[in-house]
């Protein structure tokens, strides 16, 4: 399947947005956080188009021909692959931050246990760890890191009108977890955003930890 590339964005461009994509999604699937074909991970292109996995690949073994070209509205440019189910919750970070060029998403086994412990609260405090300041924005243990659970569903509409609504509400948002389902995190580069899932993993298991050696 061949990728058409839309005047403005040069193959150098687009080839080094895949080779992100895919080196990232080799990582993260060495370290188990893609079962089953499961994740999906995007690059910004310019502030019209991102480059996304395409649907169903294993993450573990992705080549640039994994990975298309999709608008902000989430509909393939230039190819008749079909992009991941969940596109719409990456060009949803990609309209509301300008400066936001990555978005991770990632089903591990932590991330999805945390995420149905937590989903009759609606969402996780983080508080009191040193590794919170691996967040963009966040400068000291002290303060407070809150990330949502929403419901998990497969209309996607309807969980773009959960982030827009936890949004509306003015609160900060780096990353939300769907509930029995993984985790969505963004950045300003892949090395910010891998950063972020790093130490939202590492956080999510300390949670997990805490309560199974407390209970
Ligand atoms: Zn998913």
């Amino acid at each position: 399947m061949s990728q058409v590339l839309p005047e403005g964005i040069s193959s150098d461009a687009f080839f080094a947005c895949a080779d992100a994509i895919v080196l990232a999604a080799k990582d993260l699937a060495a370290l188990g956080w893609t079962p089953a074909t499961s994740s999906n991970f995007s690059m910004r292109l310019d502030d019209a188009h991102a480059a996304i996995t395409i649907s169903g690949r294993d993450k573990g073994k992705l080549s640039r021909a994994d990975i298309m070209l999709i608008d902000l509205s989430g509909n393939a440019v230039g190819t008749d692959a079909r992009p991941s189910a969940e596109t719409a919750l990456h060009t949803q970070v990609y309209r509301y931050w300008p400066e936001m060029q990555v978005v991770l998403h990632t089903h591990s086994r932590t991330q999805s246990v945390a995420s149905r412990l937590f989903a009759t609260q609606g969402v996780i405090r983080l508080e009191g760890w040193e590794l919170q300041k691996a967040i963009t924005g966040f400068h000291t243990h002290e303060s407070v890191l809150e990330i949502p659970v929403f419901p998990n569903t497969q209309h996607m509409p309807e969980l773009v009108a959960q982030v827009d609504a936890w949004l509306d509400a003015g609160k900060p948002l780096h990353a939300y977890l769907i509930d029995g389902h993984g985790i969505y995190t963004w950045g300003r580069t892949m090395a910010e955003t891998r950063r972020h899932l790093e130490a939202l993993e590492f956080l999510l298991a300390c949670e997990l930890d805490l309560r199974r050696l407390s209970a």
